[in-house]
């Protein structure tokens, strides 16, 4: 990873570069941001910039030895603490493939959180956690010299998912620090960590993106429309995470389901919206927030064809048809009611409210509002 891969944060990103052009580089940093954040994404850039052979004065070179082994995760002076399922055994090719689960996690989703992990190393509702065995583990490695690089780093991914031994081992080495060895705690919640370790550590914080970064992310690299970059922007409030996951979920394949839950709402049919809310229930959480999606952007189209452009609305031709008899129902004084009634489910449902209320409250207001 290198800085320039980071959308925006310069201030951050100057702040790190300085303290290794000035020789002021802490042994214990700790790299604090919320979900969907750039703390992971920043502690790999620094880390790079630390080992990078040929430094510039706005970011690693790129093309080095360490650079390019960095960009691989494969540096044997680069070392990871997260949290796994369960022990992991140490014959066999247990710990290598866990290894290549995790880099192949990194390099994808540098910006998603403990759950998406799980779901990426397929080990979905186990208990996780850094077990004290991986922190002896690396201590033991980090007693060596660095082999190839300036300095030994440390990434610690969600440390706050250690319980009190290997958090013991952890603060001994943070309390002596052996030289040319640098600790990242990546954290996205502070509360959970013991303070012991946190007086220990430097602060950086990394503040989450503004909603035009992650509109220029999406428009730049990944070749979103500028009007839905903007609208998926808003809804992913600074978490790019969240962002990825809203462009990948949405689909056509929300439109029966949106059609149907309208159908009830129109009818005024509250058994049906009842039973309905199971079946939102179904969808989890990043499906509502497609769903959601979905359903604010077919609401926009409705209203874009309202007001006489229909060459704007660039829907497949089934949700198109959709759409045109929606217009009809939905008028100036309904729609924006309504898309607020989205807005709002949308937010109660990132913060994991309960689903099911939040789709029958929806749907019972989307009700009263179309009366
Ligand atoms: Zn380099």
């Amino acid at each position: 990873m290198l800085f320039s891969e980071i959308v925006g944060l310069e201030d951050t990103k100057q702040t790190l570069i300085n303290s290794v052009r000035n020789n002021h580089v802490a042994h214990a940093q700790l790299f604090l941001g919320r979900d969907g954040s750039a703390n992971l994404a920043m502690a790999l850039a620094y880390a790079t910039y630390l080992n990078c052979e040929d430094k510039g004065e706005t970011d690693s070179c790129g093309k080095c030895g360490s650079c390019s082994k960095m960009g691989k995760l494969v540096h044997p002076d680069l070392h990871f603490l997260f949290p796994v399922a369960g022990k992991i055994e140490e014959k066999g090719s247990a710990r290598a493939e866990l290894m290549t689960n995790w880099r192949g996690f990194v390099q994808e989703m540098p910006y998603a959180g403990v759950q998406d992990w799980s779901t990426f190393a397929g080990v979905d509702n186990k208990q996780m956690s850094i077990a004290v065995d991986e922190v002896r583990e690396m201590i033991k490695d980090l007693s060596l010299k660095a082999f190839e690089g300036t300095y030994k780093v440390v990434i610690m991914w969600q440390p706050q998912m250690m319980a009190a031994a290997p958090a013991n081992a952890m603060l001994k080495i943070l309390e002596e620090p052996s030289p040319k060895t640098v600790f990242i705690l990546v954290v996205n919640d502070a509360e959970k960590i013991m303070t012991t370790i946190i007086s220990r550590t430097q602060l950086i914080n990394i503040r989450s993106f503004a909603a035009d970064e992650i509109e220029k992310y999406l428009v730049e690299r990944l070749e979103v429309l500028p009007k839905n970059a903007a609208q998926i922007a808003h809804l992913a409030d600074g978490n790019l995470q969240a962002a990825f996951t809203i462009l990948n979920e949405v689909k056509n394949d929300n439109l029966p389901i949106f059609q149907l839950w309208m159908r009830h709402c129109f009818s005024r049919n509250y058994t049906e919206m009842v039973l309905m809310a199971d079946e939102f229930h179904e969808l989890k959480r990043e499906g509502q927030k497609a769903l959601l999606y979905f359903a604010l952007t077919v609401l926009r189209d409705a209203l874009v064809m309202n007001y006489g452009h229909p060459g704007m609305v660039k829907l497949p031709e089934e949700s198109l048809a959709f759409v045109k008899n929606f217009a009809k129902v939905v008028n100036d004084k309904n729609i924006e009611p309504i898309m607020n009634l989205l807005n709002e489910a949308y937010y109660h449902i990132e913060r994991n409210a309960n689903d099911k209320l939040v789709f029958v409250d929806t749907s019972i207001q989307i009700a009263r509002v179309i009366k």
